[in-house]
């Protein structure tokens, strides 16, 4: 998608500060973190969203909280066999929920405690 600001990021094309890459996902930091680590989890494929998914994504989106995990493991955000520690995982879906970027994303947000229900 030639307008689409995170395919942008995945060419390189916009600078961003990466957290993990592989052939199928870019990973990097939020650029207006709600938290000490939000890292944003995007397929390099153009996808807008969970709400236009197809059979063919279901193993890319298997594969974004994959690396959530791995992420969580290397920054020290997983929750240790006490339950302290952790992270939160976010798609927003549509407008109203809160989706301003229409490529599919994963929030993966750490470093404070989280509230619930979110705002
Ligand atoms: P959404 O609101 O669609 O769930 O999440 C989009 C996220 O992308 C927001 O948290 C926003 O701060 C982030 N974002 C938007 N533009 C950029 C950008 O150019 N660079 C980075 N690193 N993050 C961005
Ligand atoms: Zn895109």
């Amino acid at each position: 998608m030639q307008d689409c600001i995170f395919c942008k990021i995945v060419r390189k094309e916009i600078p961003s500060k990466a957290a993990y890459e592989d052939e199928l996902v870019y990973a990097f930091h939020d650029i207006n973190p709600v938290a000490p680590t939000h890292i944003l989890i995007v397929p390099k494929r153009h996808i807008v969203g969970v709400q236009t998914l197809e059979r063919e994504d279901e193993s890319i989106v298997g594969h974004m909280f994959y690396v959530a995990r791995k992420i969580g493991e290397e920054l020290g955000h997983a929750p240790d066999e006490y339950l302290k520690g952790g992270y939160r995982l976010v798609f927003n879906v549509g407008k109203d929920a809160g989706q301003s970027v229409f490529h599919l994303h994963l929030h993966f947000i750490a470093g404070r405690r989280m509230e619930w229900p979110p705002g």
